[in-house]
């Protein structure tokens, strides 16, 4: 079975295609960003998908409103018997309520929070956000050296940022990048992906064939990691022939 990929933007969103031995056209999204990823049959050109996916934007959107409500209704508690990942592993939360700093430490297989009893969920939350950044401020330079030398780059610079749909960008005048904060709940191949997709930027603007053959050769199982990085659908359709 031959299969293709392609990167579109829609409407301002990225969607992920893969063409395949396939009948109908199936669209999915994924969480927890709601990523948008199309299959379709191979006899369909980009500019057919296009069309597809734009018939079926009210339907996105819903599923991404749904996603972003889902999210915000399982904000933790920050309380003894959570899960929460930590670079693609989930761990359970052990809160140990003490005077002094708040702040965060693996032991185990567990993730520990030290705080004082007084402490809201709220402040929680926020130390845990802020353990997540400094897991990627120690993580994130050494993964960049190795494919500055490797790609023959340099970044100016780069970002942690909360962003709602995607894992990651980059600035192609000024070549600085950003980084979702929600990839260091990911497992470290999926933040190595994302560096070289967005260092792929400086050479490629779109997710066009070149993009992906770029891809190809310096990250063979770059699609792997993707959509490891993309998890389950949330919500999968299929599109019969109309
Ligand atoms: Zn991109």
């Amino acid at each position: 079975m031959s299969t293709a990929n392609a990167y579109l933007t829609v409407r301002g969103i990225d969607i992920d295609v893969i063409y395949k031995d396939i009948k109908n056209l199936h669209i999915g999204v994924y969480p927890p960003l709601g990523r948008v990823r199309v299959a379709a049959p191979e006899r369909f050109d980009d500019d057919q998908v296009r069309l597809a996916v734009i018939q079926r934007l009210p339907w996105i959107k819903r599923q991404r409103e749904t996603l972003r409500a889902a999210r915000r209704q399982s904000e933790r508690e920050m309380v003894t018997g959570e899960s929460h990942y930590v670079w693609g592993l989930r761990r359970r939360l052990k809160v140990v309520e003490r005077p002094g700093r708040t702040h965060f430490e693996v032991e185990g297989e567990r993730l520990v929070l030290f705080t004082p009893s007084t402490t809201t969920a709220e402040q929680r939350r926020s130390a845990l956000d802020q353990w997540y950044r400094q897991q990627l401020r120690e993580a994130i330079p050494g993964v960049i050296q190795s494919w500055e030398q490797k790609l023959a780059v340099s970044v100016p610079g780069w970002t942690l940022r909360r962003m709602k749909t995607k894992w990651g960008s980059c600035n192609r005048a000024t070549r600085h990048l950003w980084f979702n904060v929600e990839l260091a709940k990911k497992h470290p191949d999926c933040l190595e992906y994302i560096v070289v997709h967005e260092l792929a930027h400086y050479f490629e603007s779109n997710h066009g064939e070149r993009f992906a053959r770029l891809m190809d050769k310096q990250m063979p199982d770059w699609r792997r990691r993707r959509d490891q990085l993309n998890g389950s659908p949330l919500a999968e359709e299929d599109w019969g022939e109309r």
